[in-house]
Order: structure tokens, then C-alpha cells, then sequence
């Protein structure tokens, strides 16, 4: 800035003329330059008898620029100005105030000086005083200044005080003399400080002010350009410079000055204290304050805002920076009137520099002892707010996905109704994309195995679009369908960790680029029956709680979906039904009404009498049959109780009997009762009585009486009864007699036999051959007749129930013994193989005679009718039953002779019929003693030309209900 401020007046000064002014200058050597010696500070005489001041200071500078020297000439003092006119001697004059008298001799340059003509008072003088104020009163003014002009026009009733020059004038207040002097103020300054008068003060202001000018002759106006450019050529710094040096405003400002340099001082001291002690016991106390204050502040934000503030000290800084500012505003403020421009700034960065050090130094040790002790508290604080915004932005961030769940739910089970179940499922998984805010949601539904998972509605977001899948298999899937069907939902934040999802990492969740799965399963009584699939793509995805269970809602639209589907399925088809039902009830009305008509018909011209009788016995129904043959006609008998009309004094019982039974639903067949008809006559009828259904809406049902007249039927049975008993006990009597009349054959005919016996062993003599054959053959017939007799008398007895049975203990093989005995002659004639095969060990509780008798005849027929070949016996016992299966390779039986077997007296056609003897009674009789007596049964199987099986069958020990058969039998024998 200095080199700047020299370099300006460095200016050339050879150029700043031209050649003719040069010329001129040249020619006049001796101009002279008229200098005041008694106007200090501008222009005055020092002790060294030098002219000094602003303006010989400014002569000099002017005399460089135009490379000249004037000749400087001090007035005498008679010379005055004030006129305006010019001594001859005077050239230029430095400083005059312009005014109309002077211009006729002078040219004014541009004003050089200016100063406002102030009133200087004494201390004691009112403040803002006017001229006007000081009419009729004394001021002073220097003669001949311009002030008297102004005064004495202006303001002519004030009194002057003419005085030789400032400073007496100054001493003429000082001294009373006069109330105030009228002055440039640099003056007055002066003439305080070089004369020691106090108590002076600028008392006001006037309306005029000096604009002092350098006057050059006006007949020679090349000197005025001449000076002018001179003037010209003084730079502004040059100017202040000198202005800085004399033209202070000297005492006056000097208790001014001092209070402002005393409040500057205060000021920075002030600002570097308030810094320090917020710095160093402030800044560290507030940090408490502040948690004091943090915990007070109910806005979170605000909270971390100050924890930030104090702990990155942004306060602090704000204030250093206030401070530097305010101090550099202050200097620069402060010092304007008595430090130069350039000082000034530097002083008020030295200033800000030094603060800036002090504070900053001092931030730094007070944020040192701020992170040693509060630090960590600060840091704590602020994570626990940080943790507290985090939750409630999620808690209003769930707060806003549940009133968005919410409002899903409300639009999904609103419009139910009026959609079609394909229309719902769309709307659903649509409506779940957009609240889950997920790529892809699926409706799958469980086929009857419970093995694979249909897809009925797939939509995915980003197309908007609605698909389906392919099923999932359960067995591909064995995991996820486990889990589901014991789950409400699965959350699979990421498909490939969930032990569940991982089975989809290979081709669905692959092929569909799924990050995470938050699957619901749909029940429906207690079954399982499908899922709601929502599938987030690209990466994985933290399902929340909410988000679960907003799921678990959708599965319980979609089977509230199902079920409505179903049920309007159910409605139709119940619908449906009910139509058909309703033809089918037309139909079996008119069925009815046609069978009703039969019956109607069917009672009517029924040939018996039919009665419709109420519980309670009233009669509704009589058929034209009943009126026949009771003598009742219709009208008499409908409305009368049944009892009372009917029924005679012996049955009554007997029909209220039948009445109760009824009403239980018991159903009476052939009832005999005795009814009464209207000529008084009795009939006996045989009466079905049942229970027909219900009477109207009451539970009285009514009851159907058939009946029959039984009288004539009556008088028949009892014949027919007698008739019958009477030839039974003939037969009775007939057996009776056979047995009898048999028992009185066979005592002489064994007495016939023993006699023949006798004869033909030659007891009584020796008889001839003839006589031998004729004796012999009727000793057979005898023999014959005998088994004959005995053979009647058994069956006679056991058909007469005469036959006893004699139950004994035996062993078996000794009874084959005896039979094979009796036989063996006859079976050895016939060389036949005869085989018994019987244990020992076979032991028998029953009648021994008669099985002997059974087990003879079937043996002895199976060696009889065997011509060749053999007959085989075996016995055995199962179950306690003895079965002995005779074979035999005989003639055999023909089915029609199988037919005949066992009836008495009947023979098979055969060749041996004649041959063999026999009577035709023998298996009659076994079977009547095995079947009757014994318990037991009688079987054959025959081939004619193979040979005959007969089996018997007995229990090895007879059976106590076949005793006391045998023993009523017995019991009731009239004999
Ligand atoms: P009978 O032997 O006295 O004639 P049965 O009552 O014992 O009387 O037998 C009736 C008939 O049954 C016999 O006449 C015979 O024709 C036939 N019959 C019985 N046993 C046999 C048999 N084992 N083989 C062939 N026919 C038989």
C-alpha cells in the first residue's frame, strides 16, 4: 500500500506541463506566493522562525509536482483581503476563502481546505447552540475572515467581537469577553492545545463553512492551468496525509478520543475475558448445563443437535468468530478519527490475529478436558437418542404398514360378495403384493392326497400380471410341506438359510430369482388345505411381526373365500335338490293320492270287514263288509267308540289290552274276540290290529282292524280236533296192540323154533334126509318170521314210545367182536375180505343193545349185498361223536332205491332181492333207534355196481335231553 501510495506521488512532473506553460514558468521566475504566518495550524511561523503548517507542507508538495519554486511572501499586516484586492506584488495567494469581492482580482482553484464554522463556547454553554441564539449577544469572529462577512449578513444583531486570529478570539470566551467565537475547528484545536485554555467545547454548528481555495491573479490564467494541474498532480493519500499531520481536530476530540480508547480497551478486554471464560470454565460447565439442558428438550433432533454442538465446540467457534469480528468492527470503528486508514487495518488484524490465537489456543486445551470427561457421556447420550429415533421411526413405520394391512383386510372381505371366487383370489394376492410391497404372491391349494399344492393365482408386481405355477410336490418338498402343515406361517428371511425353504434354492427359488419367502398356511377344520406364498426377489428380507400376521389374515380370507365358494356350491345344490325333491313330492303325492284311492277301493269292496279306529277307540272308518256282517250301518257305527259298540262284557279286557299294545306299536295277528251285532247276535271274529300312522298333527295315531267271522271256522277246528285225537289214540292203540299181539307171536314161535331145533339135532330120534329138508326149511321161516316179529315189536314199541333206554358203559371193539361172530360164517362163504378197524381204547356211555342192533344190521346188509370183494369197518371218535363208516364194494344202491331206503318194508331191485331174505324193515328200524333213542343220524352214499357207505353217527355219551325226551315220551303213554 505504501509502495502504492508512493509510486502515485512519484508522478512524472516533466510531463505534467506542457512546452508553452513550461515556457512560460521559465519565464517568469520570481512569482510570488503569498503565505499567512498567524493562521496555525494551516499556515503559521514556528519557534524557529520557519513558516509551518498544512499548507507550506502543501506548497512544497505542489512546488515538486510543478518543479518550481515560488517566492513566498508573508502580508504585512496592514494587507487585508477582505476587499478582495490585489497588492501588485501578489501573485498567488495560498488559502483564501472564495467570495463575489475577490473574483475581481483572483481565480479560485477547486476548494483545497474545507472546514464547517462551528460556535466554541465555554463548557458551561447549552448544547446545539444556533447563531440565531446569540443575538444581541458578543461573539467573536477574525476581522477580516470570511466569518465577519457572514455574521454581519446573516445575523446582523449580533454583536461582533472583532478579534486579530482564532486564539484570541478563543481567549476572549475563555475570558468572558465574549459568549462564543465563530471557527474552523483544526484552528481552534490548535490555539486550545498551544495556549493551555480549557473548558472549551464545540458548542454547535453553522450554516457556513470555509471553502478556502489557492486565488491566482486572474489576468493570468496560464498560471491558474498551471496550478491547477498542480493541484491535480497531489494525490489524495498525499492530501490526508498532510491533513492527518495538521488538521486534527486537536483538543477538542481529545476527551472524545480518550473515552473511546478507554471503552476500546474495555471492549477487547472485555470480548478476550467472555472468550476466555467461555473457553476455559464456561465451555466446560456447559457441557453439564447442556445434559442438564439436552435432557429437557423434548425434540430429539434438537438434542443430538446440541450434543454435536457442544462436542464438536461449533458454539464456541461461532463465538471466537463473533469475537474477531466484533473487536476487528471495533478497531476499525474506534480508531477512525485518530489512526490513519492504513494503520488502522493494520492494527485490526493484529488484533484479530492475536485473538484468534488466544481463543483457538484456548479452545483446544478446553476441548481436551471436554473429551477427557465428558465425552464418552456425550457419546452415550447420543447413541441412546440415536437408538430411541430408530425405534420410534420403526414403530411409525409399523404403525403405517399396519394401518396399511388394515385397510388391505377391510377392501379384501368388503367386496367379497359381489365377485366370483376367481375374481377374490386375484384381488387378494394383488392387494398382498402391493401392502407387502413383495415381487410375487401365490394361492396354492392342497389336492385330496395332501401331495401337491396347486397354484390357483400367481401375480406378480412388477408386470402386473396374473399367472399361475407349476404344483409343488410333496415329495420333492418334504421339509416345506412338513412345515407348513404344522405351521400358520413361515417367515424365511433368507430361502437358502431356512431348513425349510432350502429345498426351493435349486429350482424354484432359482428360476424365480426368490430372496426370501413368508409363506401362510390355510386351514379349514382343522385341515390344512393350502398356502398363501408372498416371495421377495433379488436379495434376502427381514420379515416383521406385523407382516406375519398380516399373512396369517390373508390365509383367513382366502378360506373365508373357500368356505363361502362351498357354501354357495352347497346352496345350488341344495337348491337344486330341493326342485327335484319337489317334483319327487308331486310325484309321490299323486303316487299317494292314487294309492289312496286303492286303498280307499280296497277297503271298500274288501270281502271283510275293515275298521280305521283312533287311539282312544273312536271309529272313523267302517267298510261296507263290517256293516254287512255286524248289522251297523256306516253313519251309526263312525264317531261311536269301538268298545262300547262292539266288543261284548268277556272281551273287554282283552280289547283294552289289544288297544295299549297298539298305541306302543305293538302289531296283534288272529286276535279272537267276541263282537256284538245290532240284532244282538255274538259273532267271534279273528281280528289283525296295527298301529297306521298318525292322526293329523297330533301324535293320536290311528289303528287298522281287520276281522274275519270266525264262527263257522270255529264250529270246524273243534270237529276237525276231535276227529284228530280220536286217530291218534287209535294208532296208539293200534301200535299198542301190534306190540302186544307180536310179544304173544314170538313166545310160541321161539317155543316153535326150540322144539324144530331139538327135533333136527336128532334128539327126538333120527329123521330121513326129507324129513331133515322139511324141518329145516320151516325151522328158517320160523327163524325168519321171529326176526320178522322182533323187528315189528321194536318199531311198534318205539313209534308207541315204549322203547326204554338203558344207557351203560362199554368198550366198543368187543361189540365188533360179537357182530363179526354172527356174521363171519357168512362172509367167509362169500370169501369176502371182512376188515374191522376199531381201537381198543373206544369206550361208550349209551344204550348198548340198540347200537349193537344199528351196527349188526348196516354190517351184516354191507356182507349180504357183497358178492365179491370185501367190507370194511371203521370207527372212530371226533368232537365226542363216534362215527363208524361201514364200506362195502357190493351191488349198490340205485338213487330211486336211495330214495326208498329207509322206509319200512321196502326192498331195492336187485338180483339179490329174491336170493337174500329179508324184510324191508331193518335200516327203518336203525334209523328210528339212531335218531330217536340214540341221539344220533343214519348216511348213505351208493354207486350202483361200486359198492355202498353207510355212516352212523351217535355221541359217545347219550345226552340228557335225549333221555328226557324219551322219558316224557314214556310219561305220557295213556298205558
Ligand atoms: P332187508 O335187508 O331185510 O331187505 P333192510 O331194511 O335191511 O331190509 O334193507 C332194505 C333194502 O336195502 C335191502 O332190501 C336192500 O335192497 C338194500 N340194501 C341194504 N343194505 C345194502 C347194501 N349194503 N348193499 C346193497 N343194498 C343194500
Amino acid at each position: 500500500m505504501w509502495m502504492l501510495l508512493s509510486g502515485q506521488s512519484t508522478q512524472s512532473a516533466g510531463n505534467l506541463l506542457s512546452a508553452d506553460e513550461r515556457a512560460w514558468l521559465n519565464a517568469h521566475p520570481n512569482i510570488s506566493l503569498t503565505m499567512w504566518d498567524d493562521y496555525a495550524p494551516i499556515s503559521f511561523k514556528g519557534e524557529d522562525g520557519k513558516l509551518q503548517g498544512f499548507m507550506p507542507d502543501y506548497i512544497k508538495l505542489l512546488e515538486s509536482k510543478l518543479n518550481y519554486k515560488f517566492k513566498q511572501v508573508v502580508p504585512t499586516k496592514e494587507e487585508s483581503h477582505s476587499s478582495g484586492k490585489r497588492s501588485a506584488h501578489e501573485d498567488v495567494i495560498s488559502l483564501l476563502a472564495d467570495t463575489q469581492d475577490r473574483r475581481v482580482y483572483w481565480s479560485f482553484t477547486p476548494t483545497l481546505l474545507s472546514f464547517p464554522l462551528n460556535i466554541v463556547a465555554r463548557n458551561d454553554a447549552p448544547k446545539d447552540l444556533t447563531l440565531s441564539q446569540l443575538n444581541n449577544m458578543k461573539l467573536s469572529v477574525v476581522q477580516g475572515y470570511a466569518s465577519q462577512e457572514f455574521v454581519q449578513e446573516n445575523y446582523p444583531q449580533i454583536k461582533l467581537d472583532l478579534v486579530n486570529n482564532t486564539c484570541q478570539g478563543l481567549q476572549h470566551v475563555a475570558f468572558h469577553e465574549s459568549v462564543a467565537i465563530l471557527t474552523d475547528l483544526p484552528v481552534a484545536s490548535w490555539c486550545l492545545k498551544t495556549q493551555g485554555l480549557i473548558d472549551i467545547k464545540v458548542a454547535g454548528q453553522s450554516e457556513f463553512k470555509y471553502e478556502m481555495s489557492l486565488a491566482v491573479r486572474n489576468d493570468w490564467p496560464i498560471l491558474f492551468t498551471i496550478i491547477q494541474k498542480g493541484m491535480k498532480a497531489v494525490s489524495k493519500s498525499e492530501r490526508q496525509a498532510l491533513q492527518n499531520r495538521w488538521l486534527d481536530q486537536g483538543a477538542f476530540e481529545q476527551s472524545w478520543m480518550y473515552s473511546n480508547r478507554v471503552w476500546l480497551i474495555a471492549l477487547v478486554l472485555f470480548l478476550l475475558l467472555s472468550a476466555l471464560i467461555r473457553v476455559y470454565v464456561w465451555d466446560s460447565n456447559m457441557q453439564s448445563n447442556v445434559l442438564h439442558r439436552i435432557t429437557n428438550v423434548s425434540d430429539d433432533d434438537k438434542k443430538l443437535e446440541q450434543i454435536s454442538d457442544v462436542s464438536s465446540g461449533l458454539t464456541t467457534r461461532i463465538l471466537i468468530l463473533l469475537c474477531i469480528i466484533l473487536t476487528l468492527l471495533g478497531t476499525l470503528i474506534t480508531t477512525e478519527q485518530w489512526v490513519s486508514h492504513q494503520d488502522r487495518v493494520l492494527l485490526g488484524v493484529l488484533v484479530a490475529t492475536l485473538m484468534l490465537v488466544m481463543l483457538f489456543g484456548g479452545y483446544k486445551l478446553g476441548s481436551i478436558r471436554r473429551n477427557e470427561e465428558n465425552q464418552s457421556l456425550f457419546e452415550q447420550l447420543a447413541s441412546q437418542i440415536k437408538t430411541r429415533q430408530m425405534a420410534e421411526k420403526s414403530a411409525k413405520e409399523q404403525t403405517l404398514r399396519l394401518f396399511k394391512q388394515q385397510k388391505a383386510i377391510q377392501i379384501l372381505t368388503q367386496t367379497q360378495t359381489q365377485k366370483t371366487t376367481e375374481e377374490i383370489f386375484k384381488e387378494i394376492t394383488q392387494v398382498s403384493a402391493e401392502t407387502l410391497n413383495v415381487e410375487r404372491v401365490s394361492i396354492w391349494l392342497l389336492d385330496s392326497d395332501k401331495q401337491m399344492l396347486e397354484c390357483v393365482d400367481l401375480y406378480l408386481k412388477t408386470k402386473s400380471l396374473h399367472t399361475t405355477a407349476n404344483p409343488l410336490l410333496a415329495k420333492e418338498l418334504p421339509e416345506y410341506f412338513q412345515f407348513i402343515s404344522q405351521n400358520r406361517v413361515l417367515a424365511a428371511n433368507d430361502v437358502i438359510a431356512h431348513p425349510s425353504t432350502v429345498e426351493f434354492r435349486q429350482g424354484y427359488a432359482q428360476e424365480n430369482n426368490i430372496g426370501a419367502i413368508l409363506d401362510g398356511s390355510i386351514w379349514l377344520n382343522g385341515n390344512m388345505i393350502g398356502a398363501v406364498c408372498c416371495e421377495h426377489t433379488t436379495d434376502s428380507r427381514e420379515w416383521t411381526l406385523d407382516e406375519q400376521g398380516f399373512v396369517g389374515s390373508i390365509c383367513d380370507v382366502v378360506r373365508l373365500t373357500i368356505e363361502t365358494d362351498r357354501r354357495r356350491s352347497a346352496e345350488q345344490a341344495l337348491l337344486q335338490h330341493s326342485e327335484e325333491l319337489e317334483v319327487m313330492v308331486e310325484a309321490r303325492t299323486l303316487s299317494l293320492q292314487e294309492s289312496e284311492q286303492r286303498l280307499t277301493s280296497v277297503i271298500k269292496y274288501a270281502p271283510i270287514p275293515i275298521l280305521t279306529i283312533k287311539m282312544d277307540g273312536e271309529i272313523i272308518e267302517f267298510n261296507p263288509e263290517a256293516e254287512r256282517v255286524t248289522g251297523f250301518s256306516r253313519s251309526e257305527a263312525i264317531g261311536k267308540n269301538f268298545i262300547d259298540i262292539f266288543v261284548v262284557k268277556e272281551s273287554f279286557k282283552k280289547a283294552i289290552g289289544i288297544g295299549i299294545g297298539t298305541k306302543r306299536g305293538e302289531a296283534f295277528r288272529n286276535v279272537e274276540l267276541i263282537f256284538k251285532c245290532a240284532d244282538g247276535r255274538k259273532i267271534e271274529f279273528e281280528c289283525s290290529i296295527v298301529k297306521a300312522g298318525k292322526n293329523g298333527v297330533s301324535d293320536v295315531g290311528q289303528m287298522i282292524a281287520i276281522g274275519q267271522d270266525i264262527t263257522q271256522k270255529k264250529v270246524l277246528q273243534a270237529s276237525l280236533i276231535k276227529a284228530r285225537e280220536s286217530a291218534e289214540s287209535a294208532d296208539r292203540i293200534k301200535s299198542m296192540f301190534v306190540a302186544s299181539m307180536s310179544h304173544e307171536l314170538r313166545t310160541p314161535l321161539n317155543s316153535i323154533i326150540g322144539f324144530l331145533g331139538v327135533v333136527l339135532q336128532g334128539m327126538s330120534g333120527d329123521l330121513n334126509t326129507k324129513q331133515k329138508d322139511q324141518l329145516g326149511r320151516a325151522y328158517h321161516s320160523a327163524k325168519h318170521l321171529l326176526s320178522l316179529i322182533s323187528d315189528v315189536i321194536d318199531i311198534s314199541k318205539i313209534e308207541a314210545g315204549f322203547l326204554e333206554i338203558h344207557t351203560e358203559s362199554f368198550a366198543l371193539k368187543p361189540m365188533f367182536n360179537e357182530v363179526v361172530n354172527v356174521i363171519h360164517h357168512i362172509a367167509d362163504g362169500k370169501h369176502l375180505n371182512l376188515q374191522i378197524d376199531c381201537s381198543e381204547d373206544i369206550i361208550l356211555e349209551t344204550d348198548r343193545k340198540r347200537l349193537y342192533q344199528a351196527i349188526l344190521n348196516v354190517v351184516s346188509n354191507a356182507v349180504k349185498y357183497t358178492e365179491a370183494g370185501s367190507v370194511t369197518v371203521e370207527a372212530k371218535i371226533i368232537n365226542e361223536e363216534l362215527i363208524i363208516t361201514t364200506q362195502d364194494t357190493g351191488i349198490g344202491i340205485s338213487p330211486s332205491g336211495l330214495e326208498q331206503l329207509f322206509k319200512p318194508f321196502e326192498r331195492a331191485e336187485s338180483h339179490l332181492k329174491i336170493k337174500t331174505l329179508g324184510t324191508g324193515l331193518g335200516l327203518y328200524l336203525t334209523r328210528k333207534i339212531l335218531t330217536q333213542l340214540l341221539g344220533g343220524s343214519i348216511e348213505v352214499e351208493s354207486q350202483v355196481g361200486v359198492g355202498s357207505t353207510f355212516t352212523i353217527r351217535v355221541p359217545v355219551k347219550i345226552s340228557e335231553q335225549t333221555l328226557l325226551n324219551n322219558q316224557s315220551i314214556l310219561e305220557d303213554q295213556p298205558l
